[in-house]
């Protein structure tokens, strides 16, 4: 194992584009200066799910533009060449069957399907360590919300209120789980066999409780030696810092290793909007200032505790990718220490990903797949978070035309 002690710097764009082209680098600049005006995305957002839906022909629009950035391709297939070109940096790569808004018992069990095929895949690649799941595209959104409810009213640890609120399912309601949980067995026992980990995704609070107790079952069987199985924390939440410790404890009393993906959350305004409409208190932090304090907590948590953690830094923001870095260095640990792995998604924050990986950390692009009209939902966050999220176009930008200046004199 290699240790550097140097933390990386996030300010060379000549690795962070060596990838891309200049053609490449200049689209990726007209598509992030688009996304910088909040009414042009405004507008998007709104007209394309609906132009889909209509049939008109706007799919080869999408697909030059805004697909071409964020997403690996409409097929598992055509996800080869983009991994391939990351792993010729040393970026590794989490594949995501990102197929979101699907409802019915035989497209569940054509996602389970996909993702069984997408974890054969990943194990015949050198840089596919991951794979990442959504719950709600194996399972129906009311039947998570149904059991959200009865698990959050009691006051029990984690696993005690699954159990008691599985009791007061109806038998057709407690059929229908148990489909949904021979789904995730089947892709968790395929991920594992095959070396493969399972990242599951964190949604809206509304569903999150059975997906963390499915989540917590799925580790207990699967991470006795090495962490396959991942949560996801969302430290946007007021709640998440204390789970996060209350879900290492039951790790360790059972003699497992917690999967622990760090992230700050995607749906805020979402969340804030429906605490305000039906009157309850907002499950978010107040600010941005207590996400970021309430993160690196949860950082430094984990990297204390690494034995017992696999820990996902998936994330864009430079403090807490530098914080992990130095964290490992201050405990004398070597930056690829194998239970800790750096993400950000594809198309997003190139200069964290590719200097983290000349610095010899274990670091991937988070790329989805699939076609067109399903990973609509997906391409609409990302351009709400690139005009939303303060100073994160803005910052994408600057990079992206330094690295073009740079070329142009080095030319
Ligand atoms: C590899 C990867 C996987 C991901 N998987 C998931 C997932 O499974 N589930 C999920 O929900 N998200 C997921 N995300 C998205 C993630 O939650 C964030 O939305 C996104 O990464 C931006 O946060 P950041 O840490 O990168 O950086 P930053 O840009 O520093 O933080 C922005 C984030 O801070 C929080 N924030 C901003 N303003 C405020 C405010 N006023 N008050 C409180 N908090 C605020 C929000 O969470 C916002 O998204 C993933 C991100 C990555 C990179």
């Amino acid at each position: 194992m290699s240790t550097h002690a140097l933390p990386p710097s996030f300010d060379n764009t000549a690795l962070a584009f060596q990838y891309k082209s200049d053609p490449e680098l200049k689209k990726a600049r007209f598509l992030f200066k688009v996304m910088s005006n909040p009414m042009l995305v405004q507008l998007g957002t709104r007209l394309t799910p609906w132009s889909i839906r209509m049939g008109l022909p706007v799919k080869g629009l999408i697909r030059s533009t805004i697909f071409s950035q964020f997403i690996g391709g409409e097929t598992l297939e055509q996800t080869i060449p983009v991994a391939a070109k990351l792993g010729s940096f040393q970026v590794k790569v989490i594949l995501d069957y990102g197929v979101e808004g699907k409802q019915g018992e035989h497209f569940y069990d054509q996602a389970r399907d996909e993702f069984v095929r997408v974890i054969d895949f990943a194990a015949t690649q050198p840089n596919i360590p991951f794979i990442s799941i959504k719950l709600t595209g194996l399972a129906r959104f009311e039947l998570l919300e149904e059991l959200h409810r009865k698990m959050v009213v009691i006051n029990k640890p984690l696993l005690e209120r699954y159990e008691l609120a599985l009791n007061q399912l109806s038998p057709a309601l407690l059929n229908e789980w148990g489909r949904v949980c021979s789904r995730m067995e089947k892709i968790c026992f395929h991920a594992t066999a095959k070396k493969i980990a399972v990242a599951l995704d964190a949604e809206e609070t509304w569903i999150q409780e059975p997906l963390d107790a499915l989540c917590a079952i799925m580790m207990e069987l699967c991470n006795k030696k090495s962490p396959f199985v991942y949560n996801t924390y969302q430290l946007y939440r007021t709640d998440r810092l204390e789970f996060l410790q209350a879900m290492q404890q039951l790790a360790s009393s059972r003699g497992y290793i917690s999967g622990a993906k760090l992230v700050r959350g995607a749906y805020m305004e979402k969340e804030r909007k429906r605490a305000t409409q039906l009157g309850y208190t907002s499950p978010i932090n107040p600010n941005k200032e207590a996400t970021d304090k309430l993160y690196n907590s949860a950082l430094r948590f984990c990297i204390q505790h690494i034995n017992h953690f696999g820990i996902v830094v998936a994330s864009h923001n430079e403090q807490s990718c530098l914080l992990a870095f130095n964290l490992l260095i201050e405990q004398g640990l070597p930056s690829n220490h194998p239970h800790i792995h750096w993400s950000q998604l594809y198309g997003m924050s190139d200069n964290i990903t590719f200097n983290l990986a000349a610095a010899g950390c274990s670091v991937s692009k988070y790329l989805p797949f699939g076609p067109i009209e399903d990973v609509v939902p997906y391409l609409m966050r990302r351009a709400q978070e690139n005009t939303s999220v303060k100073g994160q176009t803005g910052r994408e930008l600057g990079l992206i035309q330094k690295e073009l200046v740079r070329r142009a004199h080095s030319a």
